[in-house]
């Protein structure tokens, strides 16, 4: 049987997410999800060939036995005997990986030291990981970091304006994510414009649960709004982005709240829940607004699309020609309203938006939104599985072709 399939894992604190994936075709040949892990609820959902398997997973209720679970189907259906690597999302690579990574002890090691700087996700990668050389030993492991696109940041893209030293010493500076959705996203624009990747320039905005603006020229990105922690930046569903430090010590030395409880209401509370206080899913905002004319929900999407202008706005600094705005992530892909609210308020850089368009590009249908006299604007699906399946697949070639 020939080995064409690459196993995409994607590990959080609480979650599995998988796809089996063809790196030639982009086909799903499965998919699927485990939730709640490490609790009593932990369930997991796998779909192929049309149908949905549903299972609780028993105790001990962890990666490795939602890995287990996902190994059971995968030898009933024989898949096991396709699959010719392990993709896995990373989410930090500090600045020692900008490329995809073979995974070694070493890798292994220096991912689990980067913990310091994504503390909610690098451990979880790491499980992940373990898991997986556990049930796949002959099989080879390949990183895909969430950062590295962004490692083409000039300095003065990446650094804060803050004591130098503390860069060097702790490596505080802005690192960026989405990066693999960014990267789909621009190389998908410049086949819809026929031009080679490296002679574009677009900005991108990835409106998902979490939000974030890039930019990208000539290929490379070369500035984005998220920084040293997935809180900055534009406004999200439950992450405020940016504010003004100072609020963190008011927060502190005046109303006394402790160091976790800013960060949990940062991070948790604020973004489209905190501002509307109904809900952190755009589409149920969307709903209390256009059926119930709730002002809290209208106001957070006011504050969020506004917020999401200006940042595009500010990121033109960076260029010197623009192709395109693109849209992707679950509300940029399907949102009419948060689009059109955005867009309307960069009419100076050009941009102007169809009604007609913007009606038809959702629910997974690419294409332009623009008017006519606009500059053009992208609504594309981002594939970031197909990306970690490709480039998995393209390191271990490269990796054969050497040896060779
Ligand atoms: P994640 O960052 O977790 O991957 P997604 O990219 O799936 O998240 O985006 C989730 C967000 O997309 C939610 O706020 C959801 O309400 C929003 N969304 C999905 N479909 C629509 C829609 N039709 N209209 C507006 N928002 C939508």
């Amino acid at each position: 049987m020939k080995k064409n399939l690459i196993l995409v894992l994607n590990c959080g604190s609480s979650s599995l997410k998988f796809s089996l994936i063809n790196p030639n075709s982009g086909e799903t040949v499965l998919s699927g999800l485990a939730e709640r892990l490490l609790s009593e609820q932990a369930s997991i959902k796998i779909k192929y060939q049309g149908q949905v398997i549903q299972g609780v997973l028993p105790s001990p209720y962890d990666h490795q036995y939602a890995i287990a679970r996902l190994v059971e189907v995968l030898v009933l259906h024989e898949l096991n005997l396709e699959i010719f690597a392990v993709g896995h999302r990373v989410v930090h690579g500090g600045e020692n990986y900008c490329t995809p990574t073979l995974i070694t002890q070493d890798v292994k090691s220096i991912i689990r030291d980067l913990s310091q700087l994504a503390p909610l996700h690098n451990p979880a990668n790491v499980i992940g990981i373990t898991a997986a050389e556990t049930v796949f030993p002959d099989l080879p492991q390949v990183a895909i970091f969430d950062t590295a696109f962004h490692q083409s940041m000039p300095e003065k893209a990446y650094l804060y304006g803050i004591p130098y030293a503390l860069y060097k010493d702790h490596g505080i500076r802005r690192y960026g994510f989405h990066g693999t959705s960014h990267y789909f996203v621009a190389q998908q624009a410049a086949k819809l414009l026929n031009k080679p990747s490296n002679e574009t320039s677009f900005i991108s905005a990835h409106l998902g649960n979490g939000c974030s603006i890039c930019v990208i020229k000539n290929g490379e990105s070369v500035d984005t709004s998220l920084g040293l922690t997935p809180l900055e930046g534009v406004m999200m569903g439950t992450r405020s982005g940016d504010v003004d430090p100072g609020i963190i010590f008011h927060l502190v030395n005046q109303l006394g709240y402790s160091v976790e409880q800013v960060s949990h209401l940062l991070n948790k509370e604020s973004g489209l829940l905190g501002v509307s206080g109904l809900s952190n899913d755009c589409r149920e905002i969307e709903d209390a607004w256009t059926k119930n004319r709730n002002p809290r929900a209208k106001l957070a999407l006011d504050v969020f699309c506004y917020r999401i202008a200006k940042s595009i706005a500010s990121f033109s600094a960076s260029l010197t020609s623009l192709d395109a705005l693109i849209f992707t992530g679950g509300i940029g892909e399907n949102s009419m309203l948060i689009r059109e609210n955005i867009v309307n308020q960069l009419s100076l850089l050009n941009f102007t938006i169809s009604k007609e368009k913007n009606e038809t590009c959702r629910f997974g249908q690419a294409g332009n939104i623009n008017s006519d006299n606009s500059r053009h604007i992208f609504v594309i699906p981002t594939n970031e599985e197909w990306v970690i399946a490709e480039q998995t697949a393209q390191l271990l070639l490269q990796h054969t072709a050497n040896k060779e």
